[in-house]
């Protein structure tokens, strides 16, 4: 099974995937979080994705592709995964697709957590008072959005044309939002069930 979390910076994409992938029991695929841990060890890949990082920008198509196709190749990661914050542009999301070919696999659902601009740029603000992400200042907030609208959001359309879209209403409590997710999981599952 391999699920697709897509939403605005701030729409609850990291939270609601720790619960998923404890309930589906998948691993979990961040490309934000593989790219920090290349930050954080001072990689080469580290130092080119903080360029782009660091001013709310999305990190170039290949240099993504190939960290992902690299983990998809893990045992691991065979019978499936969680992608968070994957794929993040039309190319992203065909070159995914072409990987899932190659092993045989496709898009299980793409799931759009929907939440508004207001709500998610304050929830942000507080996570970067938390987290202390050098991402998360005002400027890049507001760039990060423009670049969701703008870069991402073509491919909520792409996965609707194939169906596997279904849209999450992100405003609430985590739980709230958990049990929605759940809910709509297993209208998919019976619909698949017949
Ligand atoms: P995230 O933790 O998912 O919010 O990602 C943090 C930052 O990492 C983003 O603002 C981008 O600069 C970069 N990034 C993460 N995932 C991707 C991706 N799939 N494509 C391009 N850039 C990405």
């Amino acid at each position: 099974m391999f699920i697709i979390f897509v939403g605005p910076p701030g729409a609850g994409k990291g939270t609601q995937s720790r619960r998923l992938i404890q309930y589906l029991g998948i691993p979990h695929l961040s490309t934000g979080e593989m790219l920090r841990d290349e930050m954080g060890n001072d990689t080469p890949l580290g130092h080119t994705a903080a360029t782009y990082i660091q001013l709310g920008r999305l990190v170039p198509d290949k240099l993504i592709v190939d960290i992902v196709s690299k983990r998809l190749d893990e045992p691991a990661f065979r019978r499936g995964c969680l992608f968070d914050g994957f794929p993040r542009t039309l190319e992203q999301a065909r070159a995914l697709d072409e990987e899932l070919f190659r092993h045989g696999a496709s898009v299980t659902l793409a799931i759009e957590l929907r939440a508004d601009d207001v709500e998610v740029t304050r929830r942000m603000i507080e996570r970067a008072k938390i987290e202390k992400r050098t991402d998360d200042t005002s400027e890049t907030v507001q760039h990060r959005m423009a670049v969701f609208h703008s870069q991402t959001s073509p491919i909520l359309e792409y996965y609707a044309k194939k169906n596997l879209l279904e849209v999450i209403d992100a405003m609430g409590t985590p739980d709230e939002v958990f049990e929605r997710i759940q809910a709509c999981l297993e209208r998919r599952r019976n619909a698949v069930a017949g």
